[in-house]
């Protein structure tokens, strides 16, 4: 196995060296393609320029001799091709001898493309469109290239290769950076999915990348690893809650039970009482356990109706009304006016939900506070408020108040409760689609705002 980093580096160089390969293939075939036509045009231009001077010559002397043209032996023979000159009887009047010029390019004192079969074409010489002589030019290849053509094309050969290696290089380096890039979340993320499984949830994956799927992934493994870590805090909280609110009604048994044995305390009908007052606490958490596991599990029925409800929750504040004003609080409805307030859901549960959030605002506000609830619409949605100016929720407690068992430290302490109204209340909201927010500010009071959404409108 590769690491991706390894992978992703051998994939790019491969794929440049393809890449150089055919450019270097195509543009050394186009640049020798090109410059054999360009040779090839000037060699014809040679062969008109040397016919276009012996008919010259023909013409000023009005016949061909021994001297017609010899001034061009020279440049032949530097050239690496031979002239022949012949009459309009095809017989030869002077000619270079094609030895000479093999000599001098065994000598390699001119390079040529190809040292090859000695060649000739033969040329007429004409004079007012009468054949006057015959004119043949010989040379060892097809094409004749100069030292210059032959530097020129091998420089062309050297860059293609000197850029070609430079290209590689600066990809090699590019391609172990970015595939760095690419490693190095994604092995940051692996990490610490390992730590997680191992049960480490504070770590944290810090390395940012500048990728978006890659720093995507990295958040949301940051974001599970956050959950997780939350889940864990209450499990152990849960399983702290619960041993205590076992071993306490366990405790005042065993102790009292002994007592009685030992003859310490009498057996008196007081006693029996309050030793079952707790067990009828030991038996409370239990249900509520209970209740809990109903409002968790899929199977949860709603039979579904049309709910008033500012009606409800008049009837709801009618019946709070004795309570409140037991412990001293002003309980007060405000409907916006005007409006129908009516959704579709379950009575019964829907009124679990406003017993839970005002059975709270009652316990957790002290003599002389006010408690408000209001119904209005906002953006299309329906909205309920259970406003109270009581104790408020810590800042440290606000995110967990609707976790299973969860209680606010103070409550824990001081208030009667079992952690799971709010609990309740989140499930059957969430059964109808509807949400809760809780905005608290410890000393000041709390606010829990429920929205109920257009669409569940009758
Ligand atoms: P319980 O009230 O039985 O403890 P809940 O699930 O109803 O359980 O509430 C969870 C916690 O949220 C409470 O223990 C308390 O700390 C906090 N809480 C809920 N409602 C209020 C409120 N209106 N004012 C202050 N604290 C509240």
């Amino acid at each position: 196995m590769h690491s991706i980093s390894r992978r992703l580096s051998l994939f790019f160089i491969a794929c440049t060296i393809a890449s150089i390969l055919l450019v270097t293939l195509t543009v050394n075939l186009t640049v020798t393609n090109k410059f054999n036509q360009y040779m090839m045009d000037i060699q014809n231009k040679r062969y008109e320029r040397i016919i276009a001077y012996f008919e010259d010559a023909y013409k000023k002397d009005g016949r061909l001799t021994e001297n017609t043209g010899v001034e061009l032996m020279h440049e032949a023979y530097m050239g690496n091709y031979c002239i022949t000159l012949r009459d309009q009887h095809e017989q030869t009047i002077w000619g270079m001898d094609p030895k000479e010029i093999q000599n001098q390019l065994n000598m390699g004192t001119m390079p040529v493309q190809q040292k090859g079969v000695y060649t000739t074409k033969t040329f007429k010489l004409n004079e007012e469109d009468k054949v006057v002589g015959y004119v043949d030019i010989g040379q060892y290849s097809s094409v004749l290239l100069t030292e210059e053509d032959q530097n020129f094309k091998s420089s062309i050969n050297k860059s293609i290769i000197a850029s070609g290696l430079l290209t590689l290089l600066i990809i090699t380096g590019l391609s172990l950076y970015f595939s760095k890039q690419f490693s190095s979340p994604i092995k940051e993320v692996a990490k610490l999915s390992v730590d997680l499984s191992k049960g480490n949830f504070n770590s944290k994956s810090v390395v940012k990348s500048n990728i978006h799927e890659l720093e995507d992934l990295r958040k949301s493994v940051n974001i599970l690893a956050g959950k997780l870590q939350f889940q864990d805090m209450l499990r152990q909280r849960l399983i702290s809650d619960i041993s205590h609110e076992i071993r306490t009604p366990l405790n005042v048994l065993q102790n009292n039970l002994e007592a009685m044995i030992d003859g310490v305390y009498p057996v008196t009908q007081e006693k029996l009482h309050y030793l079952n007052e707790e067990v009828i606490r030991f038996g409370r958490l239990i249900n509520n356990l209970n209740v809990l596991k109903e409002f968790e599990s899929e199977s949860t029925k709603l039979s579904y109706e049309i709910i008033e409800l500012e009606q409800l929750l008049l009837e709801l504040c009618r019946d709070f009304h004795a309570p409140s004003e037991k412990k001293k609080l002003k309980i007060d409805l405000a409907i916006q006016p005007d409006k129908k307030f009516s959704i579709t859901g379950d009575k019964d549960k829907i009124k679990q939900v406003f017993v839970n959030l005002l059975a709270n605002a009652i316990k957790f506000t002290t003599a002389g506070g006010r408690i408000l609830v209001q119904l209005y619409e906002k953006n299309d949605d329906i909205t309920v408020e259970v406003v109270d100016t009581g104790i408020g929720i810590n800042k440290e407690d606000l995110p967990f108040i609707f976790e299973r068992l969860y209680r606010g430290d103070k409550s824990r302490q001081e208030i009667e409760g079992n952690g799971i109204g709010l609990t309740i209340v989140k499930n059957i909201l969430q059964l109808h689609d509807a949400s809760i927010e809780a905005e608290s500010e410890e000393g000041i009071g709390s606010k829990f705002t429920i929205c109920f959404p257009n669409i569940k409108k009758p």
